[in-house]
This record gives C-alpha cells, structure tokens and sequence, in this order.
C-alpha cells in the first residue's frame, strides 16, 4: 500500500531514497534547507561498491556516461614514487568498477528524475515528533507537515538524528581541506593519485570533460581555525610546492573563487538507525571522515538496501528495523577504519612518515586484495 515519506535532505542520500521510493509506489517530499538543491560541489568517488548498490536501484546505466571510470588510486610519496596501490582489477567481478563525477552533475543527474512538486527548497527542519499514527516537522519558516514516515538525510549535524540523539554531535577529526575543479593543464590523469607528505596530503582525480578534481587536507589543532580557513592558492601553493611538479601546476591552475573549504567532521557510531516511524540515512546515520572514499558510497548502499527491505516487507516499521540490522555494522567498521586511515595519513614526524611508507611498501598485494574484497565485493543485502 502506498504511504507518503517525509525525507529531510535534498543530498545525495536524500534524492536517491526519493527516486527508489517513488518507483515502489509511494509519495515524497523532500525538504531542503538550503535553497538551490545542487548548491555548491567539487567532484566524488564512488567506488566499485556504489555502482553496484546503483546498479540494483537502476540509476547506474544512466550515470556513467556522466563521470570517469578508475581502475586505481596510487598512493605516493611527494617525489611521486609510489607507497601503495589499490588496484581494483584485483577484485573486479565484472560488474562494476570504480567512477569519479563532479558533484553538481550527480545532484543535478538524482534531481532530474524527480518531480517538481516532490521537493522544496528553502525549509530548515528545527523539529520533529512522531506518535503511533504519523510523523511531524517543523520548519524554521514556522510551517508543518506530517507524513506516515521520516527519512533524515540531513548528513553530519543532523537536527533529526540529535533531537533523537543528543548527545551524537560531530567531531573534528584534526585536519581541514580544500577541494577544487580545474581544466586539466595537460597533465597525464588516467586513476586517482593521493600524496602523502609530513607537511600535508594532495589528491587529485580526472574528471569527465578534461577537468581535474583535487584536494588537500592539512592539520589544525583547532575546527574554525579563522587563519587557515582564509588560505587561498598562493598559500597552499607556497606548503605543496616541494611536491613533485604536477602538484603546484594543478594549483596553479586553479582560481581562488573555485576552493571550497571544509573542516573533516565525523560522527561516533551510532547503535541505533530506526526509531518506529523514522529512520536516519546516509551521513546523518554514519558520518565518516573522507579518507577512504567511502561516505557517499555507504550512503548509496543504504538506499539499496532499505529499498530491498522494502521490497520483502510490507510493514515500514519492520523493514526499518531490519535495515538497521544490516548496516550497523558495515558502517561502523568504515567509520573506525577511515579515521585510522586519517591518522596514518596526516602523520607529521618525519621519521614516522619514513617508517609509515617503508611498511606500505612491503605490504603483499594479497593484503590490498583481501582489504579490497570485504569493502567492494560485500553481499549488502546479506544479513
Ligand atoms: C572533503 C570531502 C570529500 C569527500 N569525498 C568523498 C568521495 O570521494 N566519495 C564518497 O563516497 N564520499 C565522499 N565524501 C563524503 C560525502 O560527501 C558524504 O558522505 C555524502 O555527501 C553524504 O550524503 P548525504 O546526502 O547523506 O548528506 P549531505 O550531502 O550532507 O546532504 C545533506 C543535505 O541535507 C541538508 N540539510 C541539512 N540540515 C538540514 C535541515 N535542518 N533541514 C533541511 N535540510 C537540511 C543539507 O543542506 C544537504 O543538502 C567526502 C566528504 C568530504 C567532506
């Protein structure tokens, strides 16, 4: 039977539950608080794990002529001589491999498929209830609505998810970054290349269209760090320019207006998802830092895996419940695991540095694989 779901967040997590929904026959709104729905975006990887979870929502066929298939990404030190490499071919199972795509171009790609009358721009969610027969918002502008559900995809300070949890408030993860998309200044971009350095870490990533998606992060001890956060090029040229000649060239290239600058926030993990009639999704569920790629990527998997929920069970309370069952633990482990990353990642001491890529250098490639495995070629719908 068709029941109509609120979903706060017009992300990518909030469109793509849209979308599946829709498709199994029940109504939407989307709630936006800011009020252009593709806002501002640098670009995004999904890894091979996304494209599959897209595949199952059919969204996937459409998308790739979008955006870049990678085979790998290759961590290197500033010289540019590789520490580490993980090389999809190494699990490829023929159906899906990983894809880079300017963020814009995704958010634009969800939003299409929807409705006008499906979304709205412009409402801040300040309050949400619920009782044994509805769910109920409040926006900053004073209005209400109700529906049967909720879905919070209000990503990492979500009102939803702290009315329910309090004390579940984002934490700084110890490092800032500024992400970009340049026109390519001819530089030889096939994967994604990431450069590990004591004075900070470059990424950079080709994009459909010649364009080169980058980005730095750097320690601050502090979140709001007023100084840093005013670094415009000629700063981040000035700590990158030692790296090897590609990284300054790529910033160079790059205007100051086209930086976006974001502090690494996460969120503890949560032991809870489902709460009766709502349900948390995406980044308001499992915010993790960005170092393994993967926050977008999980958030994707969720959609699939409530829409498969969905699809076997007819009671949206049970089906939420079961959907908390298979993603807790998933999402926990990419959370603690892309923070170690981080650590690892933002070492300072030189000596440490040296230790760090030495051991990355000797890992076996059976390491990379079986790490690959678990996170690429996981049966998400599998209990
Ligand atoms: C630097 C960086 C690089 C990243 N790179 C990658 C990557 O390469 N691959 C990957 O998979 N992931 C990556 N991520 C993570 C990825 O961006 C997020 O996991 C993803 O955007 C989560 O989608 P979401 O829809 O859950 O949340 P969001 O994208 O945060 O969307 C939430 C939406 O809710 C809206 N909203 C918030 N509060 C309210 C409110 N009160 N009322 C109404 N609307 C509200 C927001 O305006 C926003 O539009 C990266 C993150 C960062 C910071």
């Amino acid at each position: 039977m068709s029941k109509h779901f609120i979903i706060i967040g017009g992300g990518i997590a909030g469109l793509a539950t849209a979308i599946s929904l829709k498709k199994l026959g029940h109504s939407v709104k989307v709630f936006e608080s800011k009020p252009d729905i593709l806002g501002l975006g640098a670009g995004l990887g999904l890894a091979a794990n996304a494209m599959k979870a897209l595949d199952y929502l059919d969204l996937a066929e459409e998308l790739i002529p979008l955006g870049n298939m990678l085979s790998s990404l290759t961590i290197k030190d500033a010289h540019g001589i590789p520490i580490f490499q993980a090389d999809t071919e190494l699990v490829k199972n023929g159906t899906a491999d990983n894809f880079s795509i300017h963020r814009k171009v995704l958010i634009k790609y969800l939003f299409d498929k929807l409705s006008t009358e499906d979304t709205e721009v412009s409402k801040k969610l300040v309050a949400v209830s619920q009782n044994d027969r509805q769910v109920e918002v409040t926006f900053s502008d004073g209005t209400q609505a109700v529906a049967d559900y909720l879905i919070g995809c209000d990503g990492v300070g979500s009102v939803v998810r702290q009315t329910l949890l309090p004390k579940s408030t984002p934490q700084y993860a110890g490092y800032t970054c500024w992400r970009a998309i340049t026109p390519n200044p001819n530089i030889d971009v096939q994967d994604g290349t990431e450069i590990w350095d004591q004075s900070g870490r470059f990424g950079f990533v080709p994009l459909r269209g010649n364009l080169i998606y980058w980005y730095v992060c750097i320690n601050t001890t502090t979140e709001n760090y007023a100084t840093i956060k005013a670094y415009g090029i000629k700063e981040l040229k000035s700590i990158f320019k030692d790296f090897y000649k590609e990284v300054p060239h790529i910033i160079s290239n790059t205007a100051d207006k086209d930086l976006i600058q974001s502090d690494i926030l996460d969120i503890k993990p949560l032991k809870q998802f489902a709460f009766e009639r709502i349900l948390l999704l995406g980044d308001a569920a499992h915010a993790t830092t960005p170092n393994m790629g993967q926050g977008a990527c999980m958030a994707i998997e969720d959609v699939a895996v409530l829409i498969h929920e969905l699809k076997l069970e007819t009671d949206v309370i049970s089906a939420f419940k079961k959907f908390e069952r298979k993603r807790l633990k998933r999402t926990r482990s990419v959370t603690v695991k892309s923070k170690q990353v981080g650590i690892i990642a933002q070492l300072e001491s030189p000596i440490l540095c040296r230790i760090r890529n030495s051991f990355f250098r000797n890992l076996p490639q059976s390491f990379a694989k079986n790490q690959m495995e678990k996170l690429l070629n996981t049966n998400i719908f599998k209990a």
